[in-house]
């Protein structure tokens, strides 16, 4: 676990709605974890050798992904794709989280081989990190014959996400209800796919299925990709206190109308963002970031307040220890700019233009995994971090 010091911070976007920016240049992390913010001279960096110099850009939470689609590595079957982990890195994302592992070919749909999968995937991915990326997975898929005795063992086994209610044969009120308060009395957290049908074998879903079945997030609310109708969304969040998800892979126009009626609503607290990818629509290592200009340029919310939506909301919502720059966080943290050649001067400006931001350099657990952004377009600040080579630009 490291330790690092950011100096020269334009401005630390916090990942917290109710404070959104905090007072200070400098970012100091002992052990992996932020020990202090402030201005450089009121902060405590003793002893630490190295230092990133922001050069004047942001500093956000690493960027959360509450919506993908991954299997098992760093390989998709959707799309026949590798490293698209590693490659949304350098989209600014150091946690990705899983809404099934439904990609799988030859899934297994009995009770036995959903289990054994759900399992496996959890395991698996709470050992491996592609590029350093975590990842919440094996997020179990319900399927008919799944009695309680089943949540026990996966609880055991690891898993704490139930994967989109409705990608499957359990889809139907009656049963899936008792699935899902077993699953959320063992501490689960539960998804469930609002919209259109998505892949061959899914299910249209709206706010009566949701609300009588009772997920803690409605997922992607702008289709995945196809939307459900907006009063479906007006009525999930004034009866319900679900989760409002938004997505790249869904509707475009309806971004900005939920986000609009979710602030009037007063409810910003409950919105997150994440991609649907892999999927039918792709795999987009920009997505999140994409999905956040969208929010802040169609929905006009506050770019500072965007962040939070795709960092400690989220964090918040599944109980992760990142997602916020605040002292006893874990350190993961990206450095963020306008893009070379965009009327913004940084990158919140840049959201509100509903551009894409650039990735100047990615933080997890303290340590710099990339300098600079494969992906992105460069900063107009570059990051000065001397003991690594800038990738992409
Ligand atoms: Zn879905």
């Amino acid at each position: 676990m490291a330790d690092l010091v950011i100096r020269n911070i334009g401005q630390i976007v916090t990942g917290d709605l109710a404070q959104p920016l905090a007072d200070g240049d400098t970012l100091v992390i002992r052990g992996g974890r932020i020990a202090a913010i402030g201005h450089a001279a009121a902060v405590d960096a003793s002893g630490i050798e190295r230092v990133v110099d922001a050069n004047g850009a942001d500093v956000w939470p690493g960027l959360i992904d509450s919506h993908t689609h991954p299997v098992l590595g760093d390989f998709t079957p959707r799309q026949l794709m590798i490293n698209f982990i590693e490659s949304g890195l350098h989209g600014g994302v150091t946690r990705i989280i899983s809404a099934g592992e439904v990609h799988l070919p030859g899934r297994p749909r009995d009770p036995l081989g959903t289990r054994a999968l759900a399992i496996v995937a959890a395991k698996s991915w709470a050992a491996h990190r592609p590029g350093g990326v975590k990842v919440l997975g094996g997020s179990v898929i319900l399927e008919p014959g799944l009695v309680e005795a089943d949540f026990d063992e996966l609880q055991r086994g690891g898993v704490r996400v139930v994967g989109e209610v409705g990608l499957s044969g359990i889809y139907r009120p009656a049963d899936a209800r008792p699935m899902v308060e077993w699953a959320q009395a063992r501490g689960m957290v539960v998804m469930m796919h609002i919209g259109g049908a998505s892949i061959p074998g899914s299910n249209g879903l709206g706010a009566a299925e949701a609300l009588a079945i009772g997920p803690d997030i409605a997922s992607h609310t702008n289709g995945g990709p196809t939307a459900a109708p907006l009063r479906d969304i007006e009525r999930l969040i004034a009866e319900s206190t679900m989760a409002i998800e938004v997505v790249q892979a869904g509707n475009t126009r309806r971004v900005g109308e939920i986000a609009r009626l979710v602030a009037r609503a007063g409810a910003l607290g409950r919105m997150i963002i994440g991609t649907d990818t892999p999927s039918g629509t792709g795999v987009i290592p920009l997505g999140v970031l994409r999905t956040m200009a969208w929010v802040a340029s169609l929905g006009d919310i506050d770019p500072a307040l965007v962040v939070a939506l795709a960092t400690g909301n989220t964090a918040r919502i599944y109980g992760l220890d990142e997602g916020r720059i605040a002292c006893g966080a874990a350190a993961d943290c990206i450095i963020a700019d306008a893009p070379v050649g965009s009327e913004a001067r940084d990158a919140r400006a840049t959201l509100a233009l509903g551009d894409t931001p650039a990735v100047a350099a990615v933080v997890i657990d303290g340590v710099v995994r990339i300098a600079g952004s494969r992906n992105t377009p460069a900063p107009q600040r570059r990051a000065g971090i001397p003991w690594m080579a800038a990738a992409g630009h």
